[in-house]
Parts: structure tokens; C-alpha cells; sequence
């Protein structure tokens, strides 16, 4: 069973003080247990904030993530942040192969998939972000990228794969303002979930992120091949992120 999931990503955003208030006013208005069982709400904020995330939120029902994960088990490796490491902190979620990560680091395709392996090791369930630049769209190459980025992870996790989750972010969507057209994105999820039937994973969800706010969440989300959405900028306002989840 596919079940649904609204991820905020705080991306480089928050403080101490500014996430107390946020933390705050998501609890505050959090909708009934019995409409939160229905969905996973959670949060994928910077490493420093991981402590004060896990206190604020423990006991409640919304879970929370970090925004990478080293591919590396531990050792000489200067800056990264270990799987395990996140697991002391209550982590559940991860983001791997964020385009800003892709475009800003560069990020590969095996990197990411190690990435999702270290996660998956540890028992992390890795977010793993797809999705084509606007120059590639207007090539014809979406299907070529997200499968490329896709197939990598496929290949390095054999029998885990079904233990991800995959989210299709068109690189041009994101903090733009601009959002993929219905049409456009149960167009690539639906390309993304053959790929995962044919390997045996047919029931990981697949989220939509890219410009996704209350007013556009409920069309977006209710395609036949989107389970939830990853929402950046929306995200660190209790209000809208809570209108995403209701919808
Ligand atoms: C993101 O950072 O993953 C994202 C989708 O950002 P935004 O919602 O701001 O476009």
C-alpha cells in the first residue's frame, strides 16, 4: 500500500529561536490524530538543528529528517554526517540527491545511490530527488534524466529498493514560482512508477516537489501517480505547510 507523505525540506533556513515558533505553531495546529493517521507529515531541517527538532517533536506525529547523508560509514571524512549519527537524533527521513545538491556540489548519480544505501543501512528511508534542468525539458530529455537518476539507485539497492521513496522535482520548479503542470508531472510519475514495477517496488511512493503551496497542492496531489508532495519555501509557514498536508 502507497501511503501518503508531505515533506517540508527548511533547505538553509531557521534558528534557534525561528524554529521554536515554527515547531510551536505546526503542533498548534495540527489537524485531528485521526486525520494525521491517514498521511506522514514530517520535516527535513539543517544537521545544528537536529536536537532541538527531535526534543520539539518527539511524542508527536510529525517525524522529522536531515537534507544528506554521507555515503561513508564513518572515519576520515572531514564535514559529513554519517547515517548512524542521524539515527542518535531520532531521524527517520533524508534527503539524497536534492538538485541543489546535484547542481551545487555535483553531485552524481552513484554518489546519490550510495548515499541512499548508507541511509538505508542504518535504517533511514532515503527521499531520493529527481528531476530535469528547463534546458533538458526543452530538449526532450526528462524521461532520458529522471531514469538515469532513478536507475542508478535501482541498480546499487537490489532488494531495498522498496524501501525508498522518490521524489520528482523538475529543477525549473523549484523556488520559482513556477509549477509543473498536472499534465507534466502524472506524465514523469507515471514513467517513474513503470520503471519501479519492473523492479519490483511498484508501491514506493513517489512525491511532486516544485512550487507547492496550498493552492495548488489538492490538483497536484490528487493524480493517480503522486503520493504527497516535498515542499520547500511553503514549508517553513506553519499555516500553508498544514494546508499542503490537509490537502
Ligand atoms: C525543494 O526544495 O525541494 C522545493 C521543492 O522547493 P520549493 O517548494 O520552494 O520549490
Amino acid at each position: 500500500m502507497r501511503g501518503k507523505l508531505v515533506v517540508g525540506n527548511w533547505k538553509m533556513n531557521g534558528s534557534l529561536a525561528a524554529n521554536a515558533g515554527l515547531t510551536g505553531a505546526l503542533l498548534d495546529g495540527l489537524p485531528s490524530a485521526q486525520a494525521v493517521a491517514k498521511r506522514t507529515i514530517a520535516v527535513c531541517v539543517p544537521f545544528p538543528y537536529l536536537g532541538q527538532i527531535q526534543a520539539a517533536l518527539t511524542g508527536s506525529a510529525i517525524r522529522w529528517g536531515a537534507q544528506d547523508v554521507s555515503p561513508h560509514r564513518s572515519g576520515a571524512y572531514t564535514g559529513q554526517v554519517g547515517a548512524s549519527m542521524l539515527v542518535e537524533f531520532g531521524v527517520s527521513l533524508v534527503l539524497v540527491g536534492h538538485s541543489e545538491r546535484r547542481q551545487l556540489q555535483g553531485e552524481e548519480d552513484e554518489l546519490v545511490a550510495a548515499k541512499a544505501a548508507a541511509a538505508l543501512t542504518a535504517g533511514v528511508t532515503p527521499i531520493v530527488c529527481v528531476g530535469e534542468t528547463l534546458a533538458e525539458r526543452d530538449a526532450g530529455a526528462t524521461p532520458a534524466v529522471v531514469l538515469r537518476q532513478l536507475d542508478a539507485v535501482v541498480e546499487m539497492l537490489g532488494d531495498m529498493l522498496g524501501r525508498i521513496v522518490v521524489a520528482y522535482e523538475p529543477v525549473w520548479a523549484i523556488g520559482t514560482g513556477r509549477t509543473a503542470s498536472p499534465d507534466q508531472v502524472q506524465e514523469v510519475h507515471a514513467l517513474l512508477r513503470k520503471r519501479l514495477r519492473a523492479a519490483n517496488a511498484e508501491d514506493v511512493p513517489i512525491l511532486y516537489g516544485g512550487s507547492v503551496k496550498a493552492a495548488n497542492a489538492k490538483a497536484l496531489f490528487a493524480l493517480e501517480d503522486v503520493d504527497g508532495g516535498l515542499v520547500g519555501g511553503a514549508s517553513l509557514d506553519a499555516k500553508e505547510f498544514l494546508a499542503i498536508a490537509a490537502a
